[in-house]
This record gives structure tokens, sequence and C-alpha cells, in this order.
């Protein structure tokens, strides 16, 4: 005898209304791309923001495809005289016209 039975009655639901809504950052791996089109042959690729924006700075706010990029590289490495990679850019981009023309 002497068992309490208070506190039976009436709180047995408060639990059911937990918010899960805490994080509403679940989706760090879809990473945002842009379309962007090169400058120099037209060809557009789907890159990320800070890779558009990055490659940008280095190339007089003009946009490179990869093949590009390399074929600028390329245009530094070859030449004989030591060219910028403006310059570089202006003969391939060139080279890109003549080509296509
Ligand atoms: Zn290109």
């Amino acid at each position: 005898m002497g068992i309490s039975s208070e506190c039976e009655q009436g709180s047995n639901s408060v639990n059911g209304n937990r918010n899960g809504n805490g994080n509403g950052n679940g989706n760090v791996n879809a990473v945002e791309v842009e379309c962007v089109k090169c400058d120099s042959c037209g060809f557009t690729e789907e890159c990320t923001p800070a890779y558009i924006s990055r490659l940008r700075q280095r190339y007089q706010g003009r946009w490179l495809c990869g093949l590009c990029v390399e074929a600028v590289k390329d245009e530094l490495l070859r030449s004989d005289t030591l060219i910028s990679t403006e310059e570089a850019l202006n003969r391939h981009i060139s080279f890109c016209r003549d080509f296509r023309a």
C-alpha cells in the first residue's frame, strides 16, 4: 500500500509535436553550376560560379573552356619571346576566328 499514483493523467501527448526543421541546409552536395560560353571557340560548359570567376580573373574577364585554356598555355610555351597570358589569349582567339572564318 501507499503507492503514490499522482501524475497519471493528462500529459501523454506533449511530445508529439517536435519540429524537425532545425537544419535548412541539407543540400550541401548539390553544387550549383552555371552555363558559360567560351569567349574563344563558343563552346558552352557548365561550371561552378567559383571556378568561372577564378578563370575570368586570370583571363581579363574572358571565360575560356578547358580546351582553350590548354591551348593558351600551349601558346605561352611555344612562343619564342616571353609573352603575357593576355597576349597568348589574344593570339589564340584570333587563331580561332581565322580558323572558323
Ligand atoms: Zn574554347
